[in-house]
């Protein structure tokens, strides 16, 4: 089992949870599909997409599901990037980087679809969002990427949106927002997503950690606590945790990043609640409201794998965000009702590693790291389906798992050895 701890303090979204549904341990040899190996939210959207395609699959989760990073996400559902499409344009090439940006925004909507046919309410919400230059040297990198997004057809408007206060605008000097956003509860969703899979016919277990993944002819064998299972292709969605002898590399460089939920009812009158907002200063800070009127904010990422675990240290890092909150909002008393820490993980080049490795065919990676993880792992999602109907998907050369120079990306290689 691994013990690596991916957060800590107190989360808000398993409060938002009256029951959750539990899932047997594998007690058998399983033969199926498709297995994938982890049950936090791209494990979950991942089953939700075969069940939704009739492609039979196992989900086996080590701990419960969605109980991973997936309970600390915060739940902002973003076609952006952290790289802006302009950025991302200067790296890979314009035509790459709009066909990255018109699949995230395809995979926005696409969640939004999945969202829709679960009973479950999973709080999908379509949102707008606010992007503020976070510097003067900042407004005409945000204004080139206003004018790109437009160019290539995306709703934008420059500038605040009405009834945003004159703390805010002092704050940002520049900024614009998108449109077809969405927010979540990412608990909720991933549960909802999990029991419509479980409910169409995927097998689910939990407390079932695969130690071991083997080719055995045209099947692979997972070794797991209890049982066996053999299956055509294997999905890797086991998240930011060192996971599973076998498979090879696409290690993210992990941070910790802070979050609070405020107490119910604080959303100042002149904030917008169909709108979220964030910034360009790299990390940056970021809020979004909730049904019952919190704001959930985060931000302030540090260099360092381990979430803080002593509660002086996370409150300190909570009265950093509550001032940030109060510097935009100078007229509203914010109180944290729930603040955690959390481990995140990014690629050194941006971009999620999604689809075969090219030394274990069949080893399907479903690694979204970054601020848009969800958004990846619906795009992931999609790209499974595809390779599974033999189609190549126009993503798949750029995403695969590939080696990525860290040193040449300029992020510090704060990856810790754990030991599987
Ligand atoms: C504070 C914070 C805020 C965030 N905000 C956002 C946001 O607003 N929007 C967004 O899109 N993303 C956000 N993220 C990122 C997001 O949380 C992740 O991208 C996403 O949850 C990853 O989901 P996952 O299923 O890939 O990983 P996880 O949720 O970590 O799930 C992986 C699962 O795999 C299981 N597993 C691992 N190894 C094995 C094994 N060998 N056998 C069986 N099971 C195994 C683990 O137990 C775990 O449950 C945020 C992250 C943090 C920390």
């Amino acid at each position: 089992m691994n013990e690596h701890k991916l957060h800590d303090g107190s989360l808000y979204w398993p409060k938002t949870m009256s029951f959750f549904p539990t899932y047997p341990s594998l007690r058998e040899r399983a033969m199926t599909q498709v297995a994938i190996i982890g049950g936090g939210m791209t494990g979950a959207i991942c089953a939700a997409t075969l069940a939704e395609a009739g492609i039979p699959a196992v989900l086996v989760e080590e701990k419960r599901v969605a109980s991973a990073s997936t309970a600390a996400n915060t739940g902002l559902i973003q076609f952006s990037s952290d790289i802006m499409m302009s950025g991302l344009a200067d790296r890979i090439g314009e035509r790459d980087a709009v066909a990255f940006y018109a699949h995230s925004r395809k995979a926005v909507n696409d969640l939004g679809l999945l969202a829709a046919a679960v009973p479950q309410d999973g709080g999908y919400r379509v949102r707008s969002s606010l992007y503020c230059a976070s510097t003067d040297e900042d407004a005409p990198k945000l204004r080139r990427e206003y004018e790109m997004l437009r160019r290539h057809g995306y709703a934008a408007d420059w500038g605040f949106p009405a009834g945003v206060g004159s703390d805010f605008m002092a704050r940002y000097p520049a900024a614009f927002v998108t449109h077809g956003d969405a927010e979540i509860n990412p608990v909720r969703t991933a549960h909802a997503f999990i029991a419509q899979a479980a409910r169409s016919g995927v097998r689910v277990y939990e407390h079932t950690g695969v130690a071991n993944v083997r080719r055995r002819g045209d099947w692979f064998a997972l070794d797991c606590e209890g049982g066996e299972i053999l299956a055509r292709t294997v999905v890797r969605a086991t998240g930011y945790l060192p996971d599973i002898e076998g498979a090879a590399g696409c290690e993210p460089i992990l941070r910790r990043t802070f979050a609070l939920a405020t107490k119910p009812n604080s959303v100042p009158a002149e904030w917008n609640r169909d709108h979220m907002m964030w910034e360009t200063a790299r990390p940056y800070f970021y809020f979004r409201t909730t049904p019952d009127g919190r704001i959930v904010a985060g931000g302030l990422d540090e260099d360092s794998p381990d979430p803080v675990t002593g509660e002086p240290e996370l409150q300190a890092r909570t009265a950093k965000l509550l001032a940030e909150l109060g510097k935009l909002f100078p007229g509203s008393r914010f109180e944290a009702e729930h603040a955690w820490c959390g481990s995140f993980g990014e690629s050194p080049d941006d971009l999620p590693f999604i689809g075969e490795h090219p030394e274990t065919p069949g080893l399907f990676h479903a690694l979204g790291y970054g601020g848009n993880g969800t958004v990846y792992a619906m795009l992931a999602a999609n790209m499974l389906v595809a390779r599974l109907r033999g189609q190549e998907h126009p993503l798949a050369g750029l995403l695969r798992p590939r080696e990525v120079n860290r040193a040449a990306s300029g992020k510090p290689a704060v990856r810790k050895a754990y030991g599987v």
